[in-house]
């Protein structure tokens, strides 16, 4: 079993330490609710599972998920992945966003898997977030990985923050870009990309 730093710092409470779970009780209860009650009774097991789940990027590897999935390929064309669906957690509120991630990149005689791409996207989004950072984050990670000549992100969401409470604006979205090397230096190549996303 692999035991990496961040794979400890993700393992379940370890002694001494009250689980998540234990916590959720005791949110319950100030709340009003009754925690024992049937339909509540194994929720606090439940929410923090699924919040392990939702933070598992946390302790998935960059390295693991590219695999050995870089080919040599001559190829000076654009490739874009778009509509790429994803789900995350607002640091501030820990209550999710979504939407869809538009990656680009201009191969440096280097490709990677398309499929590798979205499972990327997975590793930040499972994680608490800020929409800007999570952008950043994929377009600095494609940059690591393949030292292409550009990188561009685009990433359009819905924050459940924003439309369950606060201003409750149900119909706003926010949009947000990272452009690296010829994305950002070239304007042509930027205009491409964009025009391609937004069809
Ligand atoms: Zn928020």
């Amino acid at each position: 079993m692999k035991t990496s730093k961040a794979l400890v710092r993700m393992m379940p409470a370890s002694e001494g330490r009250e689980s998540i779970a234990s916590h959720m009780k005791d949110i319950l209860a100030e709340l009003g609710e009754d925690p024992s009650r049937e339909g509540l009774l194994r929720t606090p097991e439940r929410y923090e599972k699924a919040l392990r789940y939702l933070t598992s990027g946390y302790s998935t590897d960059l390295g693991q998920i590219v695999n050995g999935a870089l080919f040599t390929q001559e190829c000076d064309e654009m490739v874009v992945v778009k509509d790429i669906e994803f789900f995350s957690t607002c640091e501030h509120h820990l209550l999710p966003f979504s939407g869809k991630m538009h990656v680009a990149y201009l191969p440096k005689n280097k490709v990677i898997g398309l499929s590798k791409i979205p499972r990327i996207v997975d590793m930040f989004a499972r994680r608490l977030q800020l929409q800007e950072r999570l952008t950043r984050q994929v377009a600095g990670a494609i940059q690591q990985v393949l030292d292409p000549r550009g990188v561009g992100v685009v990433c359009e969401a819905r924050h459940f923050c924003m439309m369950m409470r606060g201003v409750e604006k149900q119909h706003s979205g926010t949009i947000t870009s990272s452009m690296l090397g010829a994305f950002r230096q070239n304007k042509d190549t930027r205009d491409e990309f964009l025009s391609l996303v937004s069809r």
